[in-house]
């Protein structure tokens, strides 16, 4: 599974909170620092695209 921010990120934090290991915060949106998320990673990664408040984190198998 990949993931992606987009343009709809506020930069609250919540998805770096959850899942540091996937998103770290940018300038002025959040990022994703794995090209392919590992299988023990995945949990947390879609935690992080449920809670994101502006639905900004998208999914891609
Ligand atoms: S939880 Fe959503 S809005 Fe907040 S920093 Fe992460 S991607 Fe951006």
């Amino acid at each position: 599974m990949e993931a992606h921010v987009n343009e709809e990120c506020i930069f609250c934090g919540l998805c770096v909170d959850l899942c540091p290991e996937v998103f770290q915060l940018g300038e002025e949106t959040a990022y994703v620092t794995v090209n392919e998320i590992p299988e023990d990673l995945l949990e947390c990664c879609r935690e992080a695209a449920e809670e994101c408040p502006t639905e900004a984190i998208e999914l891609f198998d």
